[in-house]
């Protein structure tokens, strides 16, 4: 691994102002998990390492808003959001899916805005906090802006983050009316990469489903919203049939790629299963909640 210079700022707006200042190596470091194993295989070779664990206590808090949502410091965490009372209130399927994400060790040092800001399509966090219609909040040398999570991956490893831009956190809406539930197929061990995960998040009105939100991740080269298959949903009863539908849609819309888990033919399989039950989960979470 090549040499690399450590720095500890002391303010959000220092780590911005070293990321900007002209070397587009420079990276920031939140719990290390990812950024390590990268530059031990020389994927990235940064001259600068800007961490942001001095300034973690200013933005890890979990915490529930006036009007039902949530805000999720990008400092927290894996560990936190598992373990969080808000989160298993507002949105109980976020901790279970955390059980089964890597393994403790890795919990403990992941941070969310690693885990969001990474880029592997084969994260779990993505797709969860995109189905619940989550905006990521980033700041950077013009400011703050916020970003939807379905609309920030633009490819493998790649982001809709600008050079000298951080997460800070994210914004979860009220999850009133709405049911989830989110499944991966892992090849091996439970908690392990999945090979496909699948995200839904349904709301049902007057017996129709009004709206969803619908992401797979893992399977694709990039985490991606399947509208054809909330269209299929669309004002529909949520009965077999609908979801057949919406099971069929997906797999015919998804970018399904190649890889060392599996074939994209057999992934397209894979999606269309694991929708028809993640719909089905998420409308028995819905029946009792
Ligand atoms: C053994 C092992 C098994 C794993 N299994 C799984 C699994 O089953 N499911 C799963 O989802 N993940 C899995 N992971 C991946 C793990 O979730 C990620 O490594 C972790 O979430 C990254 O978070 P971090 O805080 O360590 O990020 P870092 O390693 O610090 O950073 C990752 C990337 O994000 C950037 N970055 C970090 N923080 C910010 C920020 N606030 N703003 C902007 N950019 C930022 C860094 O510059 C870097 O490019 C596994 C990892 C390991 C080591």
């Amino acid at each position: 691994m090549r040499n690399f210079e450590l720095i500890q700022p002391a303010s959000l707006a220092e780590a911005i102002h070293l990321l900007h200042d002209g070397d587009d190596s420079a990276r920031v470091m939140s719990g290390g998990t990812a950024l390590m194993l990268m530059m031990k295989t020389g994927l990235y070779a940064p001259r600068r390492l800007i961490s942001l664990g001095a300034l973690e206590a200013h933005h890890s808090d979990i915490s529930a808003d006036h009007e039902g949502g949530v805000s999720i410091g990008a400092g927290s965490t894996l560990t936190a959001v598992e373990t969080s009372p808000v989160i298993k209130r507002s949105a109980p399927f976020i901790a279970k899916a955390m059980k089964k994400l890597a393994n403790v060790r890795v919990r403990n040092a992941a941070r969310v805005g690693g885990a969001l800001a990474h880029g592997d399509p084969h994260m779990d966090l993505p797709p969860i906090l995109a189905s619940l219609g989550g905006e990521l909040v980033i700041l950077g040398p013009n400011g703050e802006r916020k970003l939807a999570i379905d609309s920030f991956y633009k490819g493998y490893l790649e982001t809709g983050l600008l050079q000298g831009e951080i997460i800070i956190g994210v914004r979860l809406p009220s999850q009133a009316g709405w049911s989830s539930a989110y499944l991966k197929c892992t090849t091996r061990a439970a908690d392990d990469w999945p090979t496909v995960g699948v995200a839904v998040s349904i709301r049902i009105v007057s017996g129709v489903v009004a709206e969803s939100r619908i992401m797979v991740g893992a399977a694709t080269d990039r985490l991606t919203r399947l509208k054809s298959a909330e269209a299929a949903l669309h004002m529909a009863p949520p009965d077999a049939v609908a979801i057949e539908r919406a099971a069929e849609a997906a797999a015919a819309e998804a970018q399904t790629v190649d890889s060392s888990s599996g074939s994209a033919v057999y992934k397209t399989e894979l999606l269309r299963v694991y929708m028809r039950r993640a719909l089905a989960e998420a409308l028995l979470n819905g029946a009792v909640q």
